[in-house]
């Protein structure tokens, strides 16, 4: 059997995934859609492919994680993505959630610390057809060079709200990222107003891995 084959049992197994997702809330349509057309069990090593459709974090290389299936539909609805919507996301990690962004149509621009997931990332990708545009570095601070964005989702979890995010936002747009301390974080939703104003609404509590960088928190 080739190791990106779509079974039927994979077909089914994440059908059922994505019924669990929509129970526990989830109700952006696309974002289901996205999860239900992704194998999302091509991101994990073959002999852990039972594990894909949990709704569970699990570990990939240099000791970080694919986020789990709910979180990413939970960061991705507060995202409100529209076909056509430029992206930021913040820790490519697996490629998983880019994979997401992409599927639901937005331009999507993604950005790894680590050097090994980044290659990795930008091997595989186009193989199982995304291409987000991979950049590595430390994107605490954002992503200028394409700013301004209609979305930032942020994957790692923050100290603070670097400031230089929300200038990266379009008027209107949205910025999604964990806040807390290095285990347990808070989903805070900022919206940006007008140049000077912005919203801010906090969800439940997450855990995220930590967001390293100048605006994250020491190695
Ligand atoms: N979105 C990923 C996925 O779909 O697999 C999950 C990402 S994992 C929970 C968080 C990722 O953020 C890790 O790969 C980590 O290396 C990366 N990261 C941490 N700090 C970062 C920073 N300052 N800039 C870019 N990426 C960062």
């Amino acid at each position: 059997m080739s190791e990106l084959e779509d079974t039927y049992k994979h077909k089914g197994l994440r059908k059922q995934l994505v019924l669990g997702i929509a129970k526990k809330g989830i109700k952006d349509k696309s974002v289901l859609h996205a999860i239900n057309k992704i194998p999302r069990h091509f991101f994990f090593d073959k002999i852990f492919d039972v594990h894909a459709y949990e709704d569970k974090a699990f570990p990939i290389d240099a000791g970080q994680t694919i986020s789990q299936p709910y979180t990413v539909a939970f960061q991705t609805q507060l995202l409100q993505i529209k076909p056509g919507d430029q992206i930021l996301e913040i820790g490519t990690g697996s490629g998983y959630q880019a994979c997401v962004l992409v599927e639901m149509g937005a331009k999507v621009y993604t950005i790894e610390y680590q050097k090994k997931l980044y290659q990795k990332a930008i091997r595989f990708l186009p193989k199982i057809g995304y291409q987000p545009h991979m950049y590595q570095g430390d994107g605490s601070k954002g992503l200028p060079r394409f700013a301004p964005y209609d979305g930032i989702i942020v994957t790692a979890g923050a100290p603070t709200v670097p400031e230089e995010l929300i200038q990266q936002l379009k008027v209107g747009g949205r910025l999604v990222i964990p806040v807390g301390n290095d285990d347990i974080q808070s989903m805070v939703l900022i919206q940006k107003v007008d140049e000077n104003k912005i919203k801010k609404k906090q969800f439940d509590h997450f855990s995220f891995v930590p967001l390293r960088g100048v605006k994250g928190w020491k190695e």
